[in-house]
């Protein structure tokens, strides 16, 4: 059998992988000039730095699958994300914890205290948040959520948080201790060699051709089944409109040495256009001293036009909406399983890609066991 599957990210080179495995000709093809998909890592031209090109990427899982898969074509040095915001004029730690808690209200408060005291600030009105703000006020309460949240998610999304769903500052931790590490997942780590070079070893396999500069819809071969990880709404050329995306523009500068001393600076201040600094050399600890200067990423968020890379899905209620029709077609579709962020408009962090492809492996295998078409 041979198959084709569309873009070199995560998840399809995990399921190209599995299908090579099982002895089957695969083809996979990308627009891109470059392995990895938006994971995509290199080093910088001008200074040697690993930079992640589509924006800071962090491994981090409790799917111990997922984490072991991952290893097994890389080593994974440890890393833990430790976010800095700017407010108001003061740095402080993300997510907010009791040191920008004490930090904020110039208060030296213990865990229990600071509880009750968050407690007291929280809005207990508020019993089950319908959206964004009335998470966060529920929360953490007014000041800090104005502090750290109001400005970061207008500019961020280009929306109210009223008109955002409550998800999306659900996966931040709130914290009453001093552990100001981003997530709280057990596994948590940084590619030694950068993604590309994973994902690189994973389609390394007899069986696979890699086609890059390849768009899907210049391709006229015949295949058995296409696993379809691009634009749910790109593959029915937009026929029923297109799905709202964020995308980033990344402002490159360099410095000598260390610029600010950390990865992620996050800008909370709606005044300040951008919302993030990263500065690349700090994902990687283990080297960043052999670097003599230093490059940085200014984030701005904005939407995507039709020739923008697709970065946040929107999925706001008209989204859905949208996507629920385009499900439909892609059920109607035969020979074409799509997945991925792209294929599934979704958010999804690396882990839940990778597990989420290796289920489809397993669906795979169900599949041809039974004889039947994928
Ligand atoms: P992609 O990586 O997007 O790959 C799809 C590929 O398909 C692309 O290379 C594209 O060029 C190709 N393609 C699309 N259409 C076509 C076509 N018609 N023809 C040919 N090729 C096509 N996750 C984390 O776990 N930790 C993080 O810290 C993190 N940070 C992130 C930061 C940002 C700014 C963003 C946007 C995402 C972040 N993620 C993070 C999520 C991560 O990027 C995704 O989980 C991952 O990229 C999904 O992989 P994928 O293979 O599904 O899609
Ligand atoms: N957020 C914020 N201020 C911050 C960090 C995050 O308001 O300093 C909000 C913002 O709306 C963001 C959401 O919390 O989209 C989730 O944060 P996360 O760090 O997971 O964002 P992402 O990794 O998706 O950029």
């Amino acid at each position: 059998m041979k198959y084709c599957i569309v873009g070199a990210g995560f998840s399809g080179a995990i399921v190209a992988r599995h299908l090579a495995g099982a002895g089957h000709t695969v083809v996979v093809l990308d627009e891109r000039q470059h392995l990895g998909g938006n994971c995509h890592t290199e080093r910088d031209a001008e200074t040697g730095v690993m930079v992640h090109r589509y924006g800071p990427h962090i491994f981090h899982t409790a799917d111990e699958r997922a984490w072991k898969y991952v290893g097994q074509f890389g080593t994974f040095r440890p890393f833990v994300n430790r976010v800095k915001a700017v407010s108001q004029g003061k740095v402080y730690t993300l997510p907010v914890n009791l040191l920008t808690i004490n930090q904020f209200f110039n208060t030296t408060m213990g865990p229990r205290e600071a509880r009750a005291f968050i407690a007291e600030k929280a809005d207990r009105s508020i019993t089950e948040p319908r959206n964004f703000e009335e998470q966060a006020l529920s929360m953490i309460g007014p000041e800090l959520y104005r502090a750290f949240f109001l400005g970061y998610t207008r500019k961020q999304w280009g929306l109210e948080p009223t008109e955002l769903p409550a998800s999306i500052l659900k996966r931040l931790p709130l914290r009453f201790n001093y552990d100001d590490n981003y997530f709280n997942h057990p596994w948590q780590g940084m590619p030694e060699n950068g993604y590309t070079s994973i994902i690189k070893n994973i389609l390394d396999a007899p069986g696979i051709e890699v086609r890059l500069g390849t768009r899907f819809e210049a391709v006229e071969e015949q295949f058995s089944h296409i696993f379809y990880t691009g634009p749910i709404d790109r593959y029915f050329d937009f026929r029923l409109g297109r799905l709202g995306y964020r995308t980033l523009d990344f402002e490159r500068f360099e410095d000598d040495g260390d610029h600010q001393g950390t990865a992620v600076m996050n800008y909370c201040d709606e005044a300040v256009p951008f919302t993030r600094i990263s500065e690349h050399k700090h994902f990687a600890p283990w080297e960043q001293d052999q670097f003599l200067r230093t490059v940085c990423f200014r984030e701005y968020s904005r939407l995507a036009g039709a020739n923008d890379t697709p970065y946040y899905p929107i999925r706001l209620a008209q989204e859905k909406h949208m996507l629920d029709n385009y499900i439909q077609l892609a059920r109607a579709e035969p020979g074409v399983s799509f997945l991925g962020r792209l294929g599934t408009y979704r958010y999804l962090d690396m882990d839940v890609t990778v597990t989420e492809a290796l289920a489809a492996c397993d669906r795979i295998d169900d599949a041809l066991r039974a004889g039947a078409a994928i």
